[in-house]
C-alpha cells in the first residue's frame, strides 16, 4: 500500500506549515497565557481563507473538497505550533461535516458559507452534558415542538469555542418515551438567539486560547427548519460524525508528539553532560528511537482511517484504534521529551512543558481511550458474530 500524498496534498501541508511557522509558533506561548486572543481569531479568518475550516465541504458551499487526509495533514501541522488553534480548526470541521452530511439545501448554503468564508469564526459542537459525557445517549437537554418553532432547554458543558462560535450544532431530546438513543435530534442554533447563553469559560490545564464552555438553553426558540435530519433520528448523525472527528484529535495529538520530540531530538545534541552531548547516552537515544516509531505507526494509522473516509469504506473502528494509538503514543512522546529536557524541559520558557500539557486531553475528548478501546472490541466482536 503506498500512502505517497498526492502533489496537492503536499500543497496543502505545505501551507499549513508555513502558516504555523509564521503566524501561530510566534504566539504559541502568550495563548497559553491567555494573551493574545484577538492575533488567535484573526488567525482563525485566515484559516478560513485557506480552506482549512471546510476542507471536505463541496466548492458549491465555498469548501475546497480536499479530503480527509488533507484534513489530517493541515491539523498535525498546524498542532505543532499550536494545538489551541488546531482543536478550534478540527471542531469547525466536524460542525461542517455535520451540516454537509444532514443538512437541508438551505441551511447548508447558509451555514457552511459562513463557515468556510470565516464569517463564522468557528463552529460548536454540543453534545456533552453535566450526566452525560461517555455516555451522550444518556443527555437530558430537551427540544419540544411548538408550532413552527422548538423551545430547547437545558445544559451543554465543555464545548469548544463557545464564547466566539457563530453556529451550534445541538444534540436534545424529541421524544422522551423512546428507548435511549433513539429520541434524539439534532439542531442548528444561530449564537445570536435568544435563550442561548454562555456560561462558565472553563481554566484548564492547556489549550487555553481554545475557549471551553458551558452552553445553556433557556426557553432557547429556533425555528422547527432548524432541525436537521429525520427528527428522532439524531443521535446516529452524533456517533457518525465523532468517527470523522477522530481523526481530527489524532492527527492533532500526532502534531503535539512529533513536536515535542522535534525539540527534543534537537536539545539533547546541544547540551552537553559527563563532557559529552546528551545524544551520546543510549538511554536517550532509545527514548527517540520507540517514541519516533510510535508516531510513525500512529501516523499510519491515521492515514489507514482517513484513506478509509475518502473512499467512503467503513472508517469508525480505524479512526478509533489511530485516535487511540496516537494520543496515548503522543502522551508519551510528550512526558519523553520534557523528561530529555530534564529540569528545562519542566521550565515555561521551553515550548515542551506547554506541549506536554495541551496533549493531555487528547485522550479524553472525542471520545476517551476507554471508550475508543469499546468501539474497537465491539466492532471486532461483531466482525466474528
Ligand atoms: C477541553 C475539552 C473540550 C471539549 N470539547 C467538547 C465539545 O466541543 N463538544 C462536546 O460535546 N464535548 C466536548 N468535550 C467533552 C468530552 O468529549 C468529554 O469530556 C469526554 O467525552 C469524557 O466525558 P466525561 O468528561 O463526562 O467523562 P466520564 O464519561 O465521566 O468518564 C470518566 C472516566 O470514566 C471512564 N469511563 C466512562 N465510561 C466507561 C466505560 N463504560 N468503561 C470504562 N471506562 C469508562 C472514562 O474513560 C473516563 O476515564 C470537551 C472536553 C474537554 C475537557
Amino acid at each position: 500500500m503506498d500512502f505517497s500524498l498526492t502533489e496537492e496534498q503536499l500543497m496543502i501541508q505545505d501551507m499549513a506549515k508555513k502558516f504555523a511557522d509564521t503566524e501561530l509558533a510566534p504566539i504559541a506561548a502568550s495563548l497559553d497565557e491567555g494573551k493574545n486572543h484577538d492575533k488567535f481569531l484573526v488567525n482563525l479568518n485566515q484559516l478560513a481563507e485557506l480552506g482549512f475550516m471546510g476542507m471536505n465541504v463541496k466548492g458549491e458551499y465555498g469548501g475546497v473538497e480536499a479530503g480527509t487526509v488533507a484534513f489530517s495533514l493541515v491539523i498535525t501541522e498546524l498542532a505543532k505550533a499550536c494545538a489551541s488553534t488546531a482543536v478550534t480548526t478540527s471542531v469547525t470541521n466536524m460542525v461542517a461535516e455535520v451540516i454537509q452530511a444532514v443538512g437541508t439545501e438551505e441551511q447548508k448554503e447558509t451555514h457552511l458559507t459562513k463557515i468556510c468564508t470565516g464569517e463564522y469564526k468557528a463552529g460548536g459542537f454540543c453534545l456533552t452534558e453535566p450526566s452525560a459525557g461517555s455516555d451522550p445517549a444518556g443527555m437530558k437537554t430537551t427540544a419540544v415542538k411548538d408550532g413552527d418553532e422548538y423551545v430547547l432547554n437545558g445544559s451543554k458543558i465543555y464545548i469548544t469555542s463557545g464564547t466566539f462560535a457563530g453556529v451550534f450544532v445541538v444534540w436534545a431530546v424529541t421524544d422522551p418515551s423512546a428507548p435511549k438513543g433513539k429520541g434524539i435530534s439534532c439542531f442548528l442554533v444561530e449564537a445570536n438567539t435568544p435563550g442561548l447563553n454562555i456560561g462558565k469559560l472553563e481554566d484548564k490545564m492547556g489549550q487555553k486560547a481554545s475557549h471551553t464552555t458551558e452552553v445553556h438553553f433557556e426557553d432557547c426558540r429556533i425555528p422547527a427548519s432548524n432541525l436537521m435530519g429525520q427528527e428522532n433520528k439524531g443521535f446516529a448523525i452524533a456517533v457518525g460524525e465523532l468517527a470523522g472527528g477522530r481523526i481530527g484529535v489524532g492527527s492533532l495529538a500526532l502534531g503535539i508528539g512529533m513536536a515535542a520530540m522535534d525539540y527534543a531530538r534537537e536539545f539533547i545534541t546541544e547540551r552537553k553532560q559527563f563532557g559529552q552531548p546528551l545524544a551520546n547516552f543510549q538511554g536517550l537515544q532509545w527514548m527517540l528511537a520507540d517514541r519516533y516509531t510510535e508516531l510513525e505507526a500512529a501516523r499510519l494509522l491515521l492515514m489507514q482511517a482517513a484513506c478509509d473516509k475518502d473512499a467512503g469504506k467503513n472508517f469508525s473502528k480505524g479512526a478509533s484504534m489511530a485516535k487511540l494509538f496516537a494520543s496515548e503514543k503522543a502522551n508519551q512522546a510528550c512526558y519523553d521529551a520534557l523528561q530529555m529536557l530534564g529540569g528545562a524541559g519542566y521550565i515555561k520558557e521551553y515550548p515542551v512543558e506547554r506541549m506536554a500539557r495541551d496533549v493531555r486531553i487528547t485522550s479524553i475528548y472525542e471520545g476517551t481511550s476507554e471508550v475508543q478501546r469499546i468501539i474497537i472490541s465491539r466492532e471486532l466482536l461483531r466482525e466474528i458474530a
